[in-house]
């Protein structure tokens, strides 16, 4: 046997070990890391295999630990078996690799298994949570788990929600899920909502936007009653905040926050969060705010694949009890792909439509009421064509859309470009910093200002812009 606990960053060297054949192990490990966060991306790597600590190596088995029984069985599940087969290529003694769950936790986090302790139900609590449920936002009734489609892109987030919905104890904290507008994020916190309601309804469920978290915030400042404000957020169970980004650049907001999160925390309270980009990602937020959220399970929802497509169309049409062809869905999936929303708005129309002419609905038909929708997800711009459509418009060179060059001639041109992709694009203000060398969002903000402006003021560039903006679109 291998004793391999020194590669616990945290715990020291084995006393008899063999430091070689520890060093060794550590190098293999390493190589099949690589290979890993190469073939699953950073995201899952960060989620699901980093915090895999080897515990050693015994007649060809790999005994790993993880800190908590869900990551376990998602480890068992997706990763065990191409761990073990790239372990193998590293050193052919390798067969196999089980995983369990270790008992050592980072401070702070609840233990799994121990049942946290329900607070006694007497008048006063169920008048709080009376109350609290005031607080609570609307839960949508059609965004239950039931009619949450899995596929590839989500299964991830779903399965960390259906976790923390399922769980008694808190599996991680904060649940962070993020993704792009219409794919999913509200539908699975109110998914979990409702569970809890439906199965632990003692438990306290408070679900609200961000921005209705700073309206209650500000509200409570106007009005002295800041402590009452503070006791409500604090005292329930599960506290779910939708669109966290809008609280970025609100400084205020944010303290209050982040002490909220602080003290759900400590009292192991489960916290769930979602946004529209990674925690890292969030231009305006407190780094302090970021490392907190950054602590638990993030899972991003990532674009729609065919499938899921074609998935959710079959679902929603059974639930409308409307006969689709199966060409028509086919056409559907395959030409919305911007995101669910989208998806679901296409279908209820080409089914109104249906049900107007009192027949089966065919592509052509589904083209002509789908003109607009279907149009402006036929053409997805991106930055570079901008770019290079632009530079060859003004007649500079492609790479000045990148350069430090704040000369009128190159600056306006890359403010038009920018200006247009934000117009054309689904791109964040940050990512289009990104994509012109570097720039700050703050600077892309201002090009759409300016631009805005100028076409005001002049016709001729308005019509430029208007011109560049037909080639585009194509
Ligand atoms: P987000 O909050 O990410 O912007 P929503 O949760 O509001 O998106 O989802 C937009 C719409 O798409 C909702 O009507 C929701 O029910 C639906 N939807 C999204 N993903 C799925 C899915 N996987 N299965 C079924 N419906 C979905
Ligand atoms: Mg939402």
């Amino acid at each position: 046997m291998i004793d391999a606990t020194s590669m616990d960053t945290t715990s020291h060297k084995g006393e008899d070990s063999n430091e070689m054949d520890q060093d060794v192990i550590a190098a293999q490990w390493n190589t099949v890391n690589d290979q890993l966060r190469g073939e699953i991306g950073e995201a899952a790597f960060q989620s699901w295999i980093k915090p895999i600590k080897i515990r050693s190596i015994e007649n060809g088995v790999v005994h790993v630990t993880v800190p908590t029984r869900f990551m376990r069985d998602w480890v068992v599940a997706h990763y065990a078996e191409r761990i073990a087969t790239l372990w193998q290529s590293e050193s052919p003694e390798i067969a196999s690799l089980e995983v369990s769950v270790r008992s050592d936790r980072a401070p702070g986090q609840p233990r799994e298994g121990i049942r946290r302790q329900t607070q006694p139900v007497n008048e006063a609590s169920r008048n709080m949570s009376a109350e609290r449920q005031g607080m609570s936002a609307a839960l949508d009734s059609r965004f239950v788990f039931d009619n949450f489609v899995v596929g590839k892109p989500n299964e991830f987030a779903y399965a960390a929600a259906r976790r923390i919905a399922e769980a008694e104890s808190v599996p991680f904290n904060p649940l962070f899920l993020y993704g792009g507008v219409g794919l999913g994020k509200t539908h699975l916190m109110h998914g979990i909502a409702w569970h809890i309601r439906q199965t632990t309804p003692e438990r306290t469920v408070l679900y609200l936007s961000a921005e209705k978290f700073m309206h209650r915030f500000v509200q409570a400042i106007r009005e002295s009653t800041t402590m009452d404000f503070k006791d409500q957020f604090r005292s329930v169970d599960v506290l779910m905040i939708d669109d966290v980004q809008f609280i970025a650049g609100k400084e205020s907001t944010q303290e209050e926050f982040f002490h909220t999160f602080n003290a759900l925390v400590d009292q192991g309270r489960q916290i769930v969060i979602s946004a529209d980009k990674s925690p890292s990602d969030l231009v305006g937020m407190e780094e302090r705010l970021i490392s907190r959220l950054n602590c638990g399970l993030v899972a991003d929802i990532h674009a729609t694949t065919y499938e899921l497509r074609l998935g959710i169309l079959q679902s929603k049409a059974a639930q409308m009890r409307a006969e689709i062809p199966s060409k028509v869905m086919e056409f559907l999936a395959h030409k919305i792909t911007s995101n669910v929303r989208e998806l679901e708005g296409g279908l209820n129309r080409v089914v109104a439509h249906a049900q107007l002419i009192g027949r089966e609905i065919s592509i052509e038909a589904t083209q002509d009421v789908l003109h607009d929708l279907l149009r402006a997800n036929d053409r997805r711009v991106t930055i570079e064509e901008i770019q290079k459509q632009v530079a060859n418009h003004f007649n500079i060179r492609l790479s000045d859309m990148h350069s430090a060059r704040r000369a009128r001639s190159v600056a306006r041109p890359r403010q038009v470009a920018m200006y247009l992709a934000k117009q054309l694009t689904a791109r964040s203000l940050p990512e289009i910093g990104r994509k012109f060398g570097g720039r700050d969002h703050t600077t892309v903000m201002h090009a759409v200002k300016k631009v805005d402006e100028l076409k005001g003021l002049d016709t001729g560039f308005a019509e430029d812009i208007e011109l560049l903006r037909r080639m585009l679109e194509g």
